[in-house]
């Protein structure tokens, strides 16, 4: 389905709402009250694999899960299912930090991010769940001139390209910001910054559970601990996969697996630009409310924002060498550590709860792949890297639309894997976050 014209996402949500089966609502909580809580249903239907799909999608993270749920609701196609090695969301979904935004540079990916923040902006009517966003706005830090004049630049071009921006002097950072050090004497002082008020954060369960509850709903079959171990070849190309549990046949078949892209490319018989680099992230113990937005430094390699349950989040960049040990080396988390506090030196009597990484899938111009292989039969949807929680539903979006058409979406078409022949690459390192 090509995007609706953006002022109609909104009628087009609520579309979605009556046609989803099932609802959470306060009248089901309280029925739910008088009958014991006896009435819930599980979430999603717990599928076994089937002979033979239309479509079947490798990976039950996010753009998978989103996918499926975009092929049923966009296009009537159910015959699908979502084959995921581990748990739903067990992968980088449910690992990171839960940032939205779209402040992206070039035109394309404007377009691409922004489509994905409004959706998210209309996703919790969408699904009838709950996804917690709150766009309570991300600020990044210019610590220098250079700093300055290339942000100018930047929030320039989101405003030409018609996504929100504000530029913010040292002291608008100041009030925005109370507990920020902005006493200069810090080894990056802060000279100003600018934001994305639109932007902040979403639960990344619950949009993974909130995907897959809906899909589950329109009939697509959620098989967990179902590993793609191989596939199933004819002259034309795949014609199916090879798993733990059976042989599964399928008209087209889709990878979503971030990280472990290449691996499975390597298993088709082809080459992706992309390396697999541990990505990690770090929260402390909760505390009252601090930070009611997110900072982003740059500078530093940190940025830090507070969860609802009082935790402050705080995300690093990429290690600095290709691994797929869901770990993070600990030079980065000490530079991490070390950054947070250079811009919060109050939070060095915060105790760290928990540390962890997940594994993702950088290409060589920081943006995504999505669109066909080189292997008919076979479609690909990776290559977000630091930041593919914020594309989840566009990312379904435009790759149910290749699934369903064989034909790239309009917002996907300059992310095709022959950019890479043509050259026509799209260089967001600058723009993807703090990690490349
Ligand atoms: C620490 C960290 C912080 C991050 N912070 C942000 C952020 O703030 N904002 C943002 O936008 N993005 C962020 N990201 C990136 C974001 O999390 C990912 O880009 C996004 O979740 C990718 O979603 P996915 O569905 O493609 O992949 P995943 O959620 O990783 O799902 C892929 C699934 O494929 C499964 N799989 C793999 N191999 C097989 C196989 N052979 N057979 C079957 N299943 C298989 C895996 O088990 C996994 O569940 C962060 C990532 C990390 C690690």
């Amino acid at each position: 389905m090509p995007c609706p014209p953006q002022k109609d996402i909104a009628s087009w949500n609520r579309i979605i709402l009556s046609e989803t089966r099932s609802r959470y609502s306060a009248w089901s909580l309280i029925r739910g009250a008088l009958s014991n809580q006896r009435h819930w249903r599980h979430a999603w239907r717990a599928a076994s694999p089937k002979p033979a799909y239309d479509i079947v999608i490798i990976g039950g993270g996010g753009h998978g899960l989103a996918t499926a749920y975009y092929l049923a609701q966009n296009h009537g196609i159910r015959n699908v299912a979502v084959l995921e090695r581990g748990w739903i969301g067990g992968g980088n979904t449910g690992r990171n930090t839960t940032i939205v935004r779209s402040n992206y540079l070039y035109p394309e990916s404007a377009r691409l991010y922004d489509f994905s923040l409004k959706l998210y902006e209309g996703l919790s009517q969408a699904l009838n769940f709950n996804i917690m966003l709150s766009q309570r706005g991300l600020i990044t830090l210019a610590h220098s001139r250079h700093d300055l004049e290339s942000m100018s630049r930047w929030a320039n071009a989101m405003l030409m390209n018609g996504v929100d921006a504000r530029l913010l002097s040292r002291e608008q950072v100041g009030m925005q910001v109370p507990f920020i050090d902005m006493s200069g004497a810090s080894r990056f002082p802060i000279l100003g910054g600018f934001s994305q008020p639109r932007a902040g954060t979403a639960r990344h369960d619950a949009v993974a559970w909130g995907y897959a509850r809906a899909a589950s709903d329109l009939g697509i079959d959620i098989v967990q601990n179902c590993e793609v171990q191989g596939f199933l070849k004819d002259d034309k190309g795949i014609v199916g996969v090879k798993t733990n549990l059976r042989e599964i046949r399928a008209d087209r078949i889709g990878i979503a697996v971030a990280g472990h892209s290449s691996l499975l490319a390597n298993m088709a018989g082809f080459r992706l630009p992309v390396t697999s680099y541990a990505l990690q992230a770090m929260v402390s113990e909760p505390i009252k409310p601090v930070l009611d937005t997110v900072v982003l430094s740059p500078a530093t390699g940190a940025y830090v924002s507070q969860s609802d349950k009082g935790e402050m989040v705080i995300g690093a960049g990429l290690d600095h060498f290709p691994s797929y040990a869901q770990r993070g080396s600990f030079a980065i988390t000490q530079s991490t550590i070390a950054g947070t506090l250079d811009l919060f030196p109050s939070f060095s009597r915060l105790p760290l709860l928990r540390q962890w990484a997940g594994i993702v899938d950088v290409v060589h111009d920081s943006s995504p792949i999505i669109g066909s292989t080189p292997i008919g039969g076979l479609y690909i949807n990776c290559g977000w890297g630091t930041g593919g929680f914020k594309a989840i539903p566009v990312g379904g979006w435009t790759f149910a639309h290749v699934l369903a058409t064989g034909k790239s979406h309009e917002l996907s078409e300059p992310f095709q894997l022959d950019r890479f022949v043509t050259g026509r690459l799209i260089d967001e390192a600058a723009a993807s976050g703090i990690a490349h």
